[in-house]
This record gives C-alpha cells, sequence and structure tokens, in this order.
C-alpha cells in the first residue's frame, strides 16, 4: 500500500488568526468567542494576518527541513458550502514551505489555514468559537508503506509540533487520508482525530480494498469517512462529485512578508528538532536508539539528560532515566516537567548509586519520591536510612551472631519447623537494618546452620 497525510493542528497563538477573538475558549458556551469578523458578516472585514501564527509556521517548516519558498506569501480562498463555513470559503496559505522531510517522509507542503466553525447535526446547531483559529496544514508524499509506518509518522511529527512550542499537540489533530494499493484507486479518508484513529482507519481500508480486488471487484477513487465510534470508514462521495474549490487570492488581505532576516532570526532560535535530537544522543553519547528515543520524547526531559551526563556515564544515566524516571512520572501520570524533577536531583541520585553508597532498590524508592519534592535524594536517603551498602562479611557476621543468640529457633529449625528460618532471616535484617539481601541472608544461614 501506497499513504500519504495532511494533518491540521492548531498554531499556538493568543487569538484568532484574522481577529482578537481568543485561542482559549474552552468553556465559554456556544458562540460567545466571536465577534462580526470571526462569524464572516457581511460587510466585515478581516484584520491583518496573525503575526505569531506565520512565525509559528515558519519554525515548523524550517524543523520539518522545509524550503520556505516565497518571502511574499498570501491567503487564497477556497470555496466549498457547509453550514460550518459561513462565509462559504476557507482562507487558506499558500506553502509557507515545502520539500521538507521526516524519518524518510517526503513533506509536500506546509501552510496556514482558518479553522471553519463546528457544526453539530445532532443538535441542529452550528458553534462559530472555533471559527478563525489559526491550523497549520502539513501534507506529505504518499510514502508511507503500512499503517504502522504511518503511526510511527504521526508519532514522530507530533513530537517535532511540541518540540516547536508553537503548535498544540494530538488532542487538536484532525487528519485526512489518502491510501491506494496496488491495482486499486486512491481513497481519500476524513475526519481522522488521533493517531490511534489514523492507524485504525488505514488497516481498514487495506483490507477493505484487498477483499475487493481479491473478489473482481474494482475499487473506486473515492472519499470515505472514518467513524471512530466503530473504526471503520463509510463513503462519503464519489470521485464524479468531487468538489471545484474555485481558489482565488483573497482581496480582502495583504500579503504577508517573510523576509530573510525573519527567516534567519526564527532559524537561529528553534530548538533541534527531535529526530534530529534522537540520532545526535546516539552518535554523541554512544547510547541505543531505543533509549535515545525515549530520553527525546520530551525536550525537557532531553535537556535534562544532557546536563545530567555532563558529570553520569551516558549509559547508566540513560538505564536510569529511561526505566526509573520514566516509570515514576508515568505512574504519577505526568510528564517530566510537570514532576519538577530536576538534573541536580538525578545527577546526586546516580552518584549515590555510582559510589556505591545505596543499592538499586533503595535507588527506586528515591526515585519516586522526587515527584514534585525539591529535596536532594541524598538526604531523603539519610532520613530513610537507606545509605550504607552492606557488603557479604557484614551480614555473615550477623548470621553468626544469630544463630549463636537464639539456640531455641535453631533447633526448631533442626526439628524441620517452616517458621524458624523465616525469624532467623528476620533477625539478620534488623541487626543489617533492612540492608541485606533476604535472599543471600538465606543462604548463608543454611551454610551456617549445616556447619
Ligand atoms: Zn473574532
Ligand atoms: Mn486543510
Amino acid at each position: 500500500m501506497k499513504c500519504g497525510l495532511e494533518i491540521h493542528v492548531q498554531l499556538e497563538t493568543d487569538s484568532k488568526l484574522f481577529c482578537t477573538c481568543h485561542t482559549n475558549y474552552k468553556d465559554a458556551p456556544t458562540n460567545t468567542n466571536i465577534c462580526p469578523v470571526c462569524l464572516n458578516q457581511p460587510g466585515a472585514k478581516p484584520y491583518p494576518p496573525n503575526k505569531a501564527a506565520l512565525d509559528g509556521a515558519i519554525k515548523i517548516a524550517l524543523m520539518l527541513g522545509c524550503e520556505i519558498s516565497p518571502e511574499v506569501t498570501y491567503f487564497q480562498r477556497k470555496h466549498y458550502d457547509y453550514p460550518d463555513l459561513s462565509s462559504g470559503y476557507q482562507r487558506t496559505s499558500i506553502p509557507i514551505g515545502d520539500k521538507g522531510e521526516l524519518n524518510g517522509v517526503r513533506i509536500y507542503d506546509v501552510h496556514i489555514e482558518e479553522d471553519p466553525g463546528q457544526y453539530k447535526p445532532d443538535l441542529g446547531i452550528v458553534d462559530f468559537n472555533r471559527s478563525g483559529i489559526p491550523l497549520i496544514e502539513i501534507v506529505t508524499e504518499p510514502d508511507m508503506k503500512s499503517p504502522d509506518e504511518a503511526r510511527k509518522f504521526l508519532r514522530e511529527l507530533i513530537r517535532v509540533l511540541e518540540y516547536s512550542g508553537s503548535a498544540r499537540g494530538e488532542g487538536t489533530m484532525r487528519a485526512d487520508v489518502n491510501i491506494s494499493i496496488e491495482g486499486g484507486k486512491r481513497a481519500e479518508i476524513k475526519n481522522i482525530n488521533s493517531i490511534k484513529g489514523a492507524y485504525k482507519a488505514l488497516q481498514f481500508e487495506m483490507v477493505r480494498q484487498k477483499n475487493l480486488l481479491k473478489r473482481g471487484i474494482e475499487i473506486k477513487q473515492e472519499t470515505r469517512a472514518f467513524l471512530e465510534s466503530q473504526m471503520i470508514t463509510v463513503p462519503m462521495r464519489l470521485k464524479e462529485q468531487a468538489e471545484d474549490y474555485r481558489y482565488i487570492p483573497d482581496p480582502d488581505l495583504p500579503p504577508m512578508l517573510a523576509e530573510k532576516d525573519r527567516i534567519e532570526a526564527i532559524r537561529e532560535k528553534m530548538p533541534e528538532p527531535s529526530h534530529i535530537k534522537t540520532d545526535r544522543f546516539v552518535q554523541e553519547y554512544g547510547i541505543n536508539k531505543d533509549n535515545a528515543k525515549v530520553l527525546t520524547s520530551e525536550l525537557e526531559l532531553a535537556d535534562a539528560f544532557e546536563e545530567v551526563v555532563k558529570t553520569i556515564y551516558p549509559e547508566f544515566a540513560a538505564l536510569w532515566m529511561r526505566d526509573e524516571l520514566k516509570r515514576v512520572i508515568y505512574y504519577n501520570k505526568m510528564n517530566f516537567k510537570e514532576s519538577e524533577i530536576t538534573p541536580a536531583q538525578i545527577v546526586d541520585l546516580l552518584q549515590l548509586l555510582q559510589n556505591n553508597k545505596i543499592t538499586a532498590k533503595a535507588g527506586k524508592r528515591i526515585m519516586e519520591k522526587l515527584p514534585k519534592n525539591h529535596e536532594m535524594p541524598s538526604m531523603i536517603a539519610e532520613k530513610l536510612g537507606l545509605t550504607g551498602v552492606v557488603n557479604e562479611d557484614v551480614v555473615l557476621d550477623a548470621v553468626k551472631k544469630v544463630v549463636n543468640k537464639n539456640p531455641e529457633a535453631v533447633s526448631d529449625y533442626y526439628e524441620g519447623k517452616k517458621n524458624a528460618m523465616n525469624f532467623l532471616i528476620g533477625q539478620v535484617m534488623r541487626i543489617t537494618r533492612g540492608k541485606a539481601d533476604p535472599g543471600k541472608t538465606h543462604k548463608l544461614l543454611e551454610t551456617e546452620l549445616k556447619k
């Protein structure tokens, strides 16, 4: 199969694209986050395009390795009729950038467009609160060859968008997917709202088309809708009814200038994209790709890792940050930033471990205490009495002491009473303040009692 994606995500701005209405309206009642401009009332002219939206789009295009094509970009009117579009056209920019690439998938173009309103047929209303919200649209070439490849690409893309700080996350994503399999025709699937949805829609569509071909039925070129609730696709319209958008430049909007200086300033300030950071971590720190991927899953986590490896051996840091740190923040349903764990805390903990001041088990316990706790691990270790790893000699000493001091338990043991052994282990643990390994203690006791 061959698959290409068109992904829309909300750009991070304070106000809408062509008016001053807010973009944070989450709890606003229906049709209260509106003005004559974003309602497209007759005679209401759009303001000049939001500069932050253009800067954000340029940054994202650059992070996706695009060439920023024209110095002047302008908006076109894309005409179609639907209740959510009160003007009868959607304003969409010509490409901000093109010829990009992300993990082997070519980016065809990146552009800006305005969000329409939200038509709710079941309620018989249109909510225009989101009408005019700036979206970035990323269009790929049909370079993905399986639902899994598409899912991987989307995950990486969402990471790049989150890194950019200029777009919101998967929660605002809407994607259209086109798919064709050998011997068939191209189908377009609309209405996909999540990475999982894209994966399921592609899987369903692949099987559906293969079955048609097997039965010798011709596959029609058509547009289909994905029904998230049932994870299936259903026909929307055939090629014959394909829309003609009648694009024309919008005469109400001045062209936007994306001057070379402005582009270079954005390029200088933009964060290193996640996929490039992953490869660099492998190269620079000699850690494996899986670890590098997990560590770059969040910009703040990646930054913390780079801070930590200034003092700690990278493999060791990667192991603990990938397994234990991620486990703890995942368990607490946080991301790294929300956990407020600092690189200094991680360094302190890893030094305790490296210098054999605490056991791995104690290290895990301390890690669990770190989220939203600004104490240093060495303090926590002290407080919980976790410092000091007991070596075998000390345990053996304790074993001998316990055997000598508890003749009753020892004779119980010889008589085959099971509890006796547990009692003796307990005594050794008490003397070593819980730092002896129970399994080893058991073996040492057995050897001692056989003498
Ligand atoms: Zn408005
Ligand atoms: Mn679009």
